[in-house]
């Protein structure tokens, strides 16, 4: 039969990964597929059965392999995240209940599944431990997996897709998003999300054209359709026309040109005009991104985000910890790697710890908060970058720090693990910096005192955003209001820069602003030298930092602090920024 053409169409979004990536659409579908209430006859009973034990064993070895890619491409910790997805597959009772469901009441094999995970979901909806209640979601996605299968439909697991596939999701999780790097995904498309929640910058270090937040790809889009991601622009063009098509595929010869010759210019330093070193560092979310790093011209690694250690099924042991940091510091030697303690929380959760549900996570139990309450977890930590930094140079920077007094009480556990070290004959860094991330407004607020108790200073700045304007980062409907060059977070920019330097304590930049080459003269003329973003995006910022004059940047943040909103910034910057940067 032949196939018949959809209709062309044009989705907006959010830009939230540069680049235009062109493939045939995954969507991946939510929610289970309906179940017929359907009896098999006696003597197939037992075929039945087989066949469900059969299914179990498939979805089984596609989790494996899947597992298995994520631990090749970003380490053994993030592949732990299948292990509960394997634990409740092989679980005993589930399998005696559906095996009963089929053998004494003919159910189908399907319908007795089903009736076995509407119990056990039931049972994990009441249980009050946060920890237990978490593995919900892992019961549901073992449901999904395997009826879709016993139901004749295709299981498409990540590891299955086609090459020159484009995801489209209603959402990602932050550890879904971690799948995407394989070779054969080329964008992302999401309904919800914002440019600076977890899944995007994931998406964006791993260099996928993405657009997200278009409220409605995942139900407008078919698996199949081709489709035109254009991450720059923020639009979809789905079932695009051949003119389209043919506009988009002299762009990405560009794009492939472009990179090549960045590429030729990787070791060029990032001077300004007028002879101003700035410092680009890497964010990087795993080890694996370190090789990618010194690749694109990184001098160091400005923030490690540690929390994909955490996500799995338990938590990281200090040996593992010790031999995930070993790996970065040593790699980067000797430039620094500044490696900051776990960020939980917000919209990255951990199977493993217990907490209650709250209505705004976001300002909840996260990061330090975390940290200060679970002192086993805090110090293992601790000692593990302590322990990895004698092979190079490891900082710590602690995130979402509010107030001063997390700050003391944060460094009190650290001498207290200095001195465990020492006592226990544990070689290790013996004096290591210790960094705020400036995300809350309250620290830029108070940044004068901040500087005479930490080292150095990391703005991050899509918090600081959130924060500042009451506008979360992962909302779709409130993307507009999200806006990082308000005059609000610059005034906050620029009072820490000025207390970094009133102290002579080093002021870096980690939040996604940094890898905005539109922010970029912007950032240099508040007076920030060190930006940490996206390796990806290291040769294009240094290309910009390359093009501008330090003082003209002066002038042109002088003028920007003294605008009125966020849209009068970003003309200001679009008008100056090709007149300046030669
Ligand atoms: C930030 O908030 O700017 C930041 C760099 O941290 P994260 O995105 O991990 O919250
Ligand atoms: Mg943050």
């Amino acid at each position: 039969m032949e196939k018949k053409t959809r209709p062309y169409q044009k989705l907006a979004g959010i830009a939230a990964a540069p680049g235009v990536a062109i493939g045939r659409a995954f969507v991946r579908n939510e929610g289970v597929p309906d179940i017929p209430k359907r009896k098999v006859s006696a003597h197939q009973v037992e075929a039945e059965a087989e066949r469900f034990l059969n299914t179990l064993h498939q979805v089984g070895e596609e989790i494996r392999r899947t597992q298995r890619l994520v631990e090749m491409e970003h380490g053994a910790e993030l592949a732990m995240i299948f292990e509960a997805q394997l634990f409740m597959l092989e679980d005993p009772e589930i399998k005696k209940q559906t095996l009963a469901l089929i053998r004494e009441h003919q159910c189908t094999a399907d319908r007795a599944f089903s009736v076995t995970l509407k119990q056990a979901k039931k049972m994990f909806e009441q249980i009050e431990n946060e920890y237990l209640r978490m593995r919900l979601s892992d019961v549901m996605d073992i449901e999904q997996q395997v009826l879709i299968r016993l139901t004749g439909g295709e299981l498409r697991a990540l590891n299955t897709l086609r090459a020159n596939t484009v995801i489209v999701a209603h959402d990602l999780l932050p550890s879904e998003a971690v799948q995407l790097g394989q070779r054969r995904v080329k964008g992302l498309v999401t309904d919800g999300g914002g440019t600076t929640s977890h899944a995007s910058i994931i998406a964006r270090s791993m260099g996928l054209p993405t657009v997200v937040g278009t409220e409605s790809a995942s139900r407008q889009i078919a698996s199949g359709d081709m489709v035109i991601v254009d991450g720059d622009q923020g639009v979809v063009h789905v079932n695009p026309t051949a003119q389209i098509l043919r506009i988009y595929r002299s762009q990405v010869q560009r794009q492939v040109q472009r990179q090549r010759d960045l590429s030729a210019r990787r070791s060029l330093p990032a001077r300004t005009r007028d002879e101003h070193e700035i410092s680009l560092l890497a964010n990087i979310d795993a080890p694996e991104e370190v090789q990618q790093a010194l690749d694109n011209g990184a001098r160091g690694v400005g923030m490690y985000r540690t929390e994909m250690l955490y996500l799995g099924y338990r938590l990281p042991s200090e040996e593992e910890q010790v031999a995930t940091y070993t790996r970065i510091v040593e790699a980067m030697a000797p430039y620094p790697v500044v490696i900051r303690t776990v960020d939980l929380g917000g919209d990255k959760l951990s199977h493993v710890l217990e907490s209650s549900p709250e209505a705004n996570p976001f300002l909840g139990w996260r990061g330090i908060r975390i940290c200060l309450d679970t002192p086993s977890l805090f110090k293992a930590q601790l000692r593990a970058v302590l322990r990895a930094g004698v092979k190079g140079e490891a900082q710590l920077l602690l995130p979402m720090v509010s107030s001063l007094a997390e700050v003391r009480r944060a460094r009190a556990v650290l001498s207290e693990v200095q001195e465990e070290l020492h006592q226990a004959g544990v070689p290790f860094q013996e004096s290591c910096k210790l960094g705020v991330m400036v995300e809350v407004p309250s620290v830029a607020l108070q940044a004068d005192a901040f500087a005479e108790e930490v080292d150095f200073f990391s703005l991050g700045t899509n918090d600081l955003t959130q924060y500042t304007l009451a506008v979360d980062r992962g909302t779709a409907r409130v993307a507009e209001l999200y806006d990082p060059f308000h005059p609000a977070v610059l005034r906050l920019i620029a009072m820490t820069v000025d207390s970094g330097r009133r102290r002579g304590i080093p002021v870096s930049i980690c939040g996604e602003l940094a890898g905005d080459p539109l922010a970029v003269p912007l950032l240099v003329g508040l007076g920030l030298e060190n930006l940490s973003l996206s390796p990806g995006l290291i040769p294009e910022v240094k290309e910009v930092v390359r093009a501008i004059c330090q003082s003209e940047a002066q002038e042109l943040a002088a003028g920007c602090l003294e605008l009125k909103t966020g849209a009068e910034v970003r003309q200001r910057l679009e008008e100056a920024v090709p007149r300046i940067a030669q």
